[in-house]
């Protein structure tokens, strides 16, 4: 498989580029805008809404096997497709379970994964019983397209949620599960290759604001059998799945120190963007590495310990913030990722920077990474 189709062009296929590069690969973009950052890198393009099956069709036809970078695609119209024999790696099955995050959790409970208790919205019958019984403060989601919280609402009483429920148009497109009082969240990047084999990268340890990823610190301060829970919980998934390609799976560690799954996404994943400096396999390679049918390559990190801090839009501007980024770069073991997007807005994932640790000192990672932000945001 030398030509690979990715249905989305921002930064995660763009992060694909120098990884397909070294690979032999062609990459091929299905994205809508001319200034999506994955344009730069790519052989081709096909100019399309991600959710655009007919202009899928020609990308299939431009490429050996077709992977996605985005997962809000519509499946009912890429299976034609994949009747007609076009490559999907992960297959579409992989996919489905996983789009709709209420049937992702119906899913992922029926597996025997630990999740948080949740509902659908759309029983209108059973919801007044349901709400009774809730202990607050809940968590309100949207069932789909959810992306960097957005979809997202904790609510901390009955009122305010009768209220917001009373807000939404189309109720039955939520559902509604109970608020975990994490100690911290995790992720964990793997990797499942054609012939089954799985790979799994170090557990993480994530650090959200607002719901946003802000910072990430590799591996996380955690105990082995918490790792193992963790390992555990990406092998049976992956392999139940059937999954070819790298998935993202978002975790709770709770205060009794149990670890209970939050979201899957069946692509790379910003959790991950720490291994492309950090690890002697990048996402993106082993990506990349799966979806072309290659063995897989090791996960391993080749330091003690790695930071990665997300550089967040501010505010509104076509600024490329030269002096900070530089102020960034000249950090020791420290390597910017700037994604070129032509404007920022606040929440808007500019880039990210990860630097290197030469000794395994979470304290000294966790104060590192805030003296990155201080240098990136404001004051
Ligand atoms: P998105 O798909 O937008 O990333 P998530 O469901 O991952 O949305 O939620 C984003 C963040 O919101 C999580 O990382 C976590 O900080 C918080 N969150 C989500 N669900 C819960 C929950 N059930 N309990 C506590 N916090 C939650």
């Amino acid at each position: 498989m030398k030509r690979v189709g990715v249905i989305g062009g921002g930064q995660l296929a763009w992060m694909m580029g120098d990884a397909a590069q070294k690979l032999g690969v062609e990459l091929i973009v299905q994205t809508p805008s001319k200034f999506d950052p994955a344009v730069a890198i790519a052989q081709d393009t096909v100019f399309a809404a991600i959710d655009d099956a007919k202009a899928t069709e020609i990308l299939a036809q431009k490429s050996d096997v077709i992977t996605f970078e985005n997962e809000f695609v519509d499946l009912d119209a890429l299976s034609l497709l994949a009747n007609q024999g076009v490559c999907f790696r992960p297959r579409l099955e992989a996919l489905s379970p996983l789009l709709d995050k209420y049937h992702q959790r119906c899913y992922l409970r029926d597996l025997g994964l630990p999740v948080p208790q949740f509902f659908a919205v759309d029983d209108v019958e059973n919801l007044a019983s349901q709400l009774e019984a809730l202990s607050f403060p809940v968590v309100l989601k949207s069932r789909r397209h959810g992306y960097d919280g957005q979809g997202t609402f904790i609510i901390q009483d009955l009122a305010s949620l009768q209220q917001k429920l009373a807000q939404i148009a189309n109720q039955s497109q939520f559902l509604i599960e109970e608020f975990i009082p994490f100690e911290r969240e995790l992720a964990v990047i793997a990797a499942r290759s054609v012939n089954g084999e799985v790979v799994i990268y170090p557990v993480v340890e994530t650090q959200q604001e607002q719901q946003v990823c802000r910072r990430v610190i590799a591996p996380a301060d955690i105990t082995l059998n918490q790792i193992e829970q963790s390992q555990a919980i990406a092998h049976t998934l992956l392999n139940s799945l059937e999954a070819v390609g790298v998935f993202g799976i978002e975790l709770f560690l709770t205060k009794d120190g149990q670890v209970l799954v939050n979201e899957i996404a069946p692509r790379t994943h910003n959790s991950g963007h720490f291994s492309i400096d950090a690890c002697e396999t990048s996402q993106f390679a082993q990506h990349l590495r799966a979806v072309c049918g290659l063995p897989l390559g090791n996960p391993s990190l080749h330091c003690p310990m790695a930071i990665m801090v997300n550089l967040l839009g501010y505010e509104n501007s076509e600024s490329d913030y030269q002096t900070q980024r530089q102020q960034l770069a000249a950090i020791p073991q420290a390597t910017v990722h700037w994604y070129n997007k032509t404007a920022s807005r606040p929440g808007r994932k500019l880039g990210h920077v990860t630097v290197l640790l030469d000794e395994y000192n979470p304290a000294a990672a966790n104060n590192l990474a805030h003296a990155l932000e201080s240098i990136w945001y404001p004051s």
